[in-house]
């Protein structure tokens, strides 16, 4: 009776040293990945770890890269892109047009009058 609890009391103590041991505490950084679905998945490495270039998304499969704007090309020959990535194509090629634009109209106006 006196050696079970003994037992016991060890077993609590033993512990919080055991995940110690087993390295649980190490510190992990979170990647995030994004396919060419724009799926965004972001598993954790250890922080001395080789991260990856590139990952598999959970959800669709296709490779998952570091850059959200230029994720990998999913393995397929057929041209295919989503019609998020179409909507986001337009509005940056917009974006940009407009900033030059801008830029433009700011020279023009900077130029002295003579
Ligand atoms: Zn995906």
């Amino acid at each position: 009776m006196g050696s079970g609890n003994a037992i016991r009391g060890s077993r609590v103590g033993a512990g919080p040293m055991g995940e110690a041991e087993r390295g649980e505490a190490a510190p992990r950084v979170k990647v995030a990945f994004w396919c060419a679905n724009l799926h965004e998945t972001r598993p954790s490495f250890a922080s001395d770890a080789a991260i990856p270039e590139f990952w598999d998304c959970p959800r669709c499969g296709f490779p998952a890269g570091q850059d959200q704007d230029n994720p990998p090309a999913p393995p397929r020959n057929e041209p295919y892109k989503t019609h998020l990535a179409y909507v986001k194509e337009r509005r940056s090629d917009a974006d940009g047009a407009q900033i030059l634009a801008e830029a433009l109209e700011r020279l023009r106006n900077a130029r002295p009058l003579y």
